[in-house]
């Protein structure tokens, strides 16, 4: 079976079936969607990208919960004590959640693919501009007002810095479940290599789908077991009350058009890679 075209059909599916997909906001409107594949040869060196500077508070944690369509990690964002700057950004972000999207299987799963490669699952790390706007609500609608970090995840060896989510999942299994979750660093989740990502300007992948987003896509993924990704499968989309339970996966977006949009790197495509991440290539 055809991995992209079966990824395709399930994500088509979710689109339908998902009630999140059914309002009027899931209407995409312009030239700047999300997620895209990124072209490695077409993309851009640009020798300007300065280090991303992620300097997170793990006191700022507070929260998990299933909102049907993924588990979100909250963060206190009232002040600056989680905060991005550098990389592509001019202005300081705030981080106030992050989140997952993974496939049903190990075959595909992530948002974004490199070269149409498929990855398991994706981390999104989700920031808004504190310089700019006074709350997330604001910023989300408004150019440059948000910047998200993804993440690919392959499998491999356990993550132990995830597993103390993944051991948070059970009791946020329904649609709706709320749990206190503290002291989770979210920096334990970025890949040791952060100097080398893409950027390019997109929307958020689920509704509004307002384009507000820089999008900083890390190039080197991390590694989680293949049990850490079954405890994400075991989540529900639906609420304890319903009487038809349905598995939470396949909950990532389509593909959308570049529309001319230049995909910058922070490295330079040509030079040749390093040995471990050649084999990052092969362990799809
Ligand atoms: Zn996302």
């Amino acid at each position: 079976m055809d991995c992209c075209l079966s990824m395709q059909k399930a994500a088509e599916y979710n689109l339908k079936m998902h009630p999140m997909w059914q309002g009027p906001l899931a209407v995409p409107g312009g030239d700047r969607q999300s997620p895209i594949d990124i072209v490695v040869r077409k993309s851009v060196f640009d020798s300007q990208l300065k280090h991303l500077i992620a300097d997170y508070d793990p006191t700022t944690c507070q929260q998990i919960w299933n909102n049907g369509y993924s588990f979100l990690v909250e963060y206190d964002d009232t002040t600056d004590k989680s905060t991005l700057k550098g990389g592509p950004l001019q202005d300081k972000f705030r981080l106030c959640q992050f989140h997952f999207h993974w496939g049903e299987s190990n075959a595909w799963g992530s948002e974004h693919t490199v070269d149409r490669r498929l990855f398991p699952a994706e981390l999104h790390l989700v920031h808004w501009n504190s310089d700019k706007y006074s709350l997330f609500e604001e910023a989300v609608m408004e150019d440059n007002g948000l910047a998200v970090i993804g993440v690919f995840l392959k499998v491999g060896k356990r993550h132990d810095g995830l597993q103390k989510l993944v051991d948070a999942l059970p009791a946020i299994r329904h649609k709706g479940s709320v749990v206190e979750f503290t002291k989770f660093d979210a920096g334990c989740l970025l890949p040791n290599n952060t100097e080398d990502y893409w950027t390019y300007h997109g929307s958020l992948t689920t509704p509004p789908l307002t384009e507000s987003v820089t999008w900083i896509v890390m190039k080197q993924a991390i590694e989680v077991s293949h049990d850490q990704l079954a405890v994400f499968r075991s989540l529900l989309f639906t609420s304890a009350e319903e009487e038809v339970q349905k598995s939470m996966v396949n909950n990532f977006r389509v593909q959308q058009p570049l529309r001319g949009r230049t995909v910058r790197s922070s490295f330079s495509p040509f030079l040749k890679e390093s040995p471990s991440d050649q084999d990052d290539q092969h362990t799809h």
